[in-house]
């Protein structure tokens, strides 16, 4: 067989993430200086990151013959003791799209579905295709998750819920009464993911972490790619039972 026939089939409709467009791109197009240029299309912190991360990274920089603690110690320790929670149940990633990707690898088999709403971060969608699994993609009115709607859409098959709070792209957000609904509805044989990679711009975030602490089979996301402007650097965790 040729190695196109020896490929899942699924992977036949993967595409790629089309990330935004890059400054130097659109300088060349638009005959711009790349100064002149402030790129919005990937939510990347317009302030950069902080003088003592870049301080801590050149610090780093003289230590790079040594292969790194894999299991990330000092920073599952830190992040863990920030929400009151164990090192065993804070994941990293390389970035949080990382962690979308582990929890298919992990739980997701071919003929399972996931449910996302319809305009949701794509990223979900192309995960589940790369395990061959389904997605299930609610109408969201107003650009708003219906959590009511995705919580009747769930079937035996069903594996996970995405719920991207507030959603890229369409920044939207659902509130505390309506995942507290949710949540009195939806089956333990169903992961749902929480993913909050805008949670420190919101003035009163709804609290998810609650249903960590009671034992929910619940993942909730965070990055250190937008409030603290460090997406070069890569790092998602997520937090969930050990
Ligand atoms: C930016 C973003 C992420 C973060 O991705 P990283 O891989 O951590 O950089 C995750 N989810 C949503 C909805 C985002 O907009």
């Amino acid at each position: 067989s040729t190695i196109t026939e020896q490929a899942h089939p699924w992977l036949e409709n993967l595409v790629s993430y089309d990330p935004g467009k890059p400054i130097e791109e659109t300088a060349r197009e638009l005959w711009l200086e790349p100064e002149e240029i402030i790129k919005v299309a990937s939510n990347e912190n317009p302030l950069g990151p902080s003088p003592k991360a870049v301080e801590a990274m050149k610090e780093a920089a003289e230590g790079v013959h040594i292969y790194p603690d894999g299991g990330g110690y000092k920073l599952r320790t830190a992040i863990a003791e920030k929400f009151g929670l164990s090192r065993e149940q804070i994941i990293l990633g390389n970035g949080s799209n990382e962690i979308i990707e582990l929890i298919g690898h992990g739980f997701l088999n071919p003929g399972d579905n996931v449910i996302a709403a319809e305009h949701a971060f794509v990223v979900y969608k192309l995960m589940a295709t790369l395990f061959g699994a389904e997605t299930i993609e609610v109408p969201d009115p107003n650009y708003t998750h219906d959590l009511t709607a995705m919580a009747a859409a769930i079937t035996p098959r069903t594996r996970k819920v995405f719920i991207a709070n507030p959603n890229n792209p369409t920044g939207t957000m659902v509130g505390q009464d309506e995942i507290d609904r949710f949540m009195d509805q939806v089956p333990e044989h169903v992961m749902v993911i929480f993913d909050e990679a805008y949670y420190e711009f919101l003035h009163e975030p709804p609290d998810t972490l609650k249903y960590v602490k009671e034992g929910r089979n619940v993942v909730i996301m965070r990055t250190f790619s937008k409030i603290q402007g460090l997406a070069g650097l890569r790092i998602g965790y997520g937090i969930t039972t050990p």
